[in-house]
């Protein structure tokens, strides 16, 4: 079969030129799927064995300055029922968060100009003295290339920022048009020269998106070189203009975590919640497609049900304590385990990090 070929190919170049990336995205088979994730899992154990690395999600405000069309926090969605957490808050998020195992903290929350410079990197500079051995992942979108430096010479080590779309049109779509795709991209740039380890991705089957998009995506991916990866399907949220639009599929998804673990062979890509979600065995499906991250989440009960990006949301009811142990019982029976530890990519693994001896 020809697109095997290309799998082969893809795993001894790690890239494809553009048609062959869509050869391969229009022929998918269950027998392709087979051999992509055979070959994947393989690279991703060569890398990283079969540890799994956990991050503890803390999503610390829903207040959003933005507009996304997909996003279920997004500004003009009077139904949310804002929060935000305080210093302290985010610190027991930590403190629970450390005692269990976690060794990466991840601060998500919306576009919200409450977090100034000064506030965020009071926060983060706790963080830091607090759990020294840890690391500190942002990702609180756009912000000027100042202020990524500013938390980053505060302690931060890690910056997800999805690109959503690497197609400028298909980017419009789903976006308010004060939002461009340059600028976005400008972002991931800044950050990566900064010093972060640097996460893009997108969402899976969102509106509109074409074979084509996706391999604009694929090409844009290698070409930025990032450290982390984050894809997951899109979702609708009932309370946005794209409440009535079909969701992203596991399969598609599943395909895609493939690729791009032969794509960036010591990339950290998680099996996100949104996977999770449309698909009960989705997080679990997308490791042994390749993906070597979990997120559980370690947001205080009382909020999770209100950072809703999108509709049914899983774990948004559990203790921080129950989704550690479900993860760790949920990779065991797949024959992986949770790694404690900071979990770094393979290529900053050997320096030394701030806040170590
Ligand atoms: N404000 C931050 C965090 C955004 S939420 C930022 O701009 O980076 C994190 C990610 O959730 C987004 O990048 C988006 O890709 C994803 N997301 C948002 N709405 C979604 C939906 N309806 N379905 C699936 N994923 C969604």
């Amino acid at each position: 079969m020809i697109v095997k070929t290309l799998i082969d190919k893809l795993e001894r170049n790690q890239t494809l030129a553009p048609e062959e990336f869509k050869q391969l995205l229009e022929n998918q088979s269950p027998e392709l799927f087979e051999y992509l994730f055979a070959r994947a899992r393989e690279v991703q154990g060569a890398n990283y064995g079969n540890d799994v690395y956990i991050r503890g999600l803390i999503e610390f405000t829903n207040y959003c300055k933005n507009d996304c069309h997909y996003c279920g926090i997004r500004n003009s969605n009077r139904n949310a029922r804002r929060y935000r957490l305080d210093k302290e808050q985010i610190l027991e998020c930590c403190q629970a968060g450390y005692e269990l195992g976690f060794r990466t903290f991840v601060l998500q929350g919306g576009e919200d100009p409450f977090y100034t410079d000064e506030t965020m990197v009071a926060i983060v500079k706790a963080i830091r003295e607090g759990f020294p051995d840890c690391a500190i992942t942002l990702s609180l979108g756009e912000r000027s290339r100042a202020s990524y430096q500013a938390l980053f010479d505060a302690g931060a080590n890690r910056y997800l920022l999805r690109h959503e779309s690497a197609n400028a049109n298909h980017y419009a779509m789903l976006h308010p048009e004060a939002m461009t795709l340059a600028t976005r991209k400008q972002c991931l740039y800044d950050l990566k020269d900064i010093g972060y380890q640097v996460g893009c991705g997108f969402m899976v089957g969102s509106p509109n998106q074409t074979i084509e998009n996706l391999v604009e995506d694929l090409i844009f991916i290698k070409e930025l070189g990032p450290h982390m990866v984050g894809i997951g399907p899109f979702i609708p949220h009932h309370d946005t203009p794209f409440a009535s639009q079909a969701p992203g599929t596991l399969e598609q998804t599943l395909f895609l975590l493939g690729i791009i673990r032969l794509m960036l062979p010591e990339v950290l890509l998680p099996a996100t919640t949104a996977l999770g979600t449309i698909s009960p065995k989705g997080r679990e499906l997308g490791i042994l497609a390749g993906a070597n991250v979990v997120m559980p989440n370690l947001s205080p009960g009382s909020v999770r049900k209100d950072y809703m990006l999108y509709d049914n949301k899983i774990c948004t009811g559990d203790e921080a304590a129950e989704c550690r142990s479900c993860m760790e019982m949920r990779l065991r029976k797949i024959g992986y385990q949770v790694a404690v530890a900071r979990g770094d990519h393979k290529s900053i693994n050997d320096k030394p990090t701030e806040g170590e001896e």
